[in-house]
């Protein structure tokens, strides 16, 4: 397995290539934007792309999606229904990605012989997912390095926030962290030094010992 960060667009979203090295497959997650420069390195990576995997929404992680698909025509793009205009997201900040593939909390997509697993995250959107795969946790703009995403924005929630931030906290052993933005992180930093993981994790408990 290998994963590769491209920082696209205005606001820098990390878009990430993941890559099955056995047999040559990757998928890409969140093509925010340059769809050109995502292309080339998925060429340049060996890897035939077998899915678009969107951790939400909001357009600047799927502005890249409709050139990504003609650049590699058929390839199924997977995001969560409540994230989409059909939900009643605004499409001035969700814009429509047509004919997407909806999945969410249970769910698991294939890459190569990789195995991707999804975990609602609901707080910076109402369709955020985390994704697992390996020792790899894709956290969208649900846990970042530090920090978390905001919950101002439409089908923003905080308490929605600490509660998949507990949740992602209280997952088993280390993971590395790819957010949505900026640096990458470990999940034991984030529960030893993320104040809002922290919290999510002490209100989990203290709902469990209710
Ligand atoms: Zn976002």
């Amino acid at each position: 397995m290998d994963v590769q960060c491209l920082q696209v667009g205005m606001i820098e979203t990390n878009c990430y290539l993941l890559c099955d090295t056995e047999t040559r497959k990757c998928a890409v997650i969140d093509p925010g934007d340059e769809a050109g420069r995502i292309a080339v390195a998925v060429r340049k990576s060996g890897c035939a792309p077998t899915a678009i995997l969107l951790t939400h929404g909001h357009y600047d992680h799927t502005e890249g999606v409709a050139e990504l698909r003609r650049a590699f025509p058929g390839l199924p793009v997977y995001l969560n229904r409540e994230d989409t205009p059909a939900a009643g997201a605004p499409a001035s900040l969700f814009p429509p990605v047509p004919d997407t593939v909806p999945y969410g909390e249970g769910d698991k997509v294939s890459v190569g012989n990789l195995t991707v697993s999804v975990i609602a995250t609901p707080g910076h959107t109402k369709g955020s997912v985390s994704l697992i795969c390996g020792d790899a946790l894709f956290s969208g703009d649900t846990l970042f390095a530090g920090d978390c995403g905001r919950t101002d924005l439409w089908g923003g929630d905080m308490e929605q926030m600490l509660y998949s931030l507990g949740r992602l906290g209280s997952l088993g052993g280390n993971f590395k962290v790819y957010p949505g933005h900026m640096e990458a992180s470990t999940l034991e930093r984030e529960r030893a030094w993320n104040p809002w993981v922290k919290q999510g994790m002490r209100m989990l408990q203290s709902a469990k010992e209710a």
